[in-house]
């Protein structure tokens, strides 16, 4: 919940199933994310992590069940859609920057060309966040400049830069060398503590531990347990689970 005290989660699926032709990859999914809530999605490679986050942005399409995002029934077309999208942040394994744009003008775009921002306050705001993130220094350089984990930060600036109500982080930090991990979890947790609210899927159990609310366990499409960090690594409930994190730790 927010200072606001507004009360109804910000995300709710309701049954929701999505299938790719006779795959069925999201199995009546039920799952609220409230306001400033960070939730961690976990599980085995093909359960539908990914498929789940990008339901939520309408990046997929579902089959049925319905999907309750600031108090609105998804689907959302043509405009709305596009609000929507803008109130969702993405951030990706894969950076996804643009490689011609220089820092700066990776973080303004969206702002000014969407969201009809003036140039200056748009740079203004870049700059602010990509000194929240670190990278500030590196504002004129091109992405390729940069190390995987600089670059990261700067895809999580640029979705700070749309003030969204919320951001899916899938597995921010799976394609990272692995000294260059702590650094992105450093931001993410610091989001956390600034009341963002976030759906992460990864598999850094300090990151879950220092910043979840809440662990969902995924596997086969399906929602098969959901506990505090704590409960889920020392004491998962299912064989599914506790056969995962032994794999995992
Ligand atoms: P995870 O992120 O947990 O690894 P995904 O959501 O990526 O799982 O995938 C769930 C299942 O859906 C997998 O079997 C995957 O191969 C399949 N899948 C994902 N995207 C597509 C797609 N666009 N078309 C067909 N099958 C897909
Ligand atoms: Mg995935």
């Amino acid at each position: 919940m927010t200072e606001n005290g507004d009360a109804t989660p910000l995300v709710r699926l309701e049954n929701v199933n999505k299938h790719f032709g006779t795959l069925h990859v999201l199995k009546n999914i039920n799952l609220t994310v409230s306001r400033g809530e960070v939730l961690v999605v976990i599980g085995p490679s093909g359960g539908g992590k990914s498929t789940l986050c990008r339901t939520i942005n309408r990046l997929e399409t579902i089959n049925d069940g319905q999907i309750v995002f600031d108090g609105k029934v998804l689907p959302a077309e043509g405009k709305a859609l596009a609000k929507l999208r803008s109130e969702v942040g993405m951030v990706f394994q894969s950076f996804n920057l643009f490689a011609h744009k220089t820092i700066r003008e990776n973080v303004t775009l969206g702002p000014t060309k969407v969201r009809g921002l003036a140039k200056d306050a748009a740079d203004k705001r870049a700059m602010e966040l990509l000194d929240r993130v670190g990278i500030a220094a590196q504002a004129d350089k091109y992405p390729a400049q940069l190390s995987g984990g600089q670059q990261q930060r700067v895809a999580i600036a640029r979705a700070l830069a749309m003030d969204p109500k919320m951001i899916l982080f899938d597995e921010p930090t799976s394609a990272l060398d692995p000294e260059m991990v702590q650094e992105v979890l450093d931001v993410m947790v610091g989001l956390a503590r600034d009341g963002m609210t976030m759906m992460v899927v990864t598999h850094e159990m300090g990151f879950a531990r220092r910043a979840a609310n809440r662990v969902v366990f995924m596997a086969d499409g399906q929602i098969v347990e959901e506990n505090t960090p704590d409960e889920f690594f020392t004491n998962a409930q299912t064989d599914r689970a506790r056969d995962f994190l032994s794999k995992i730790l």
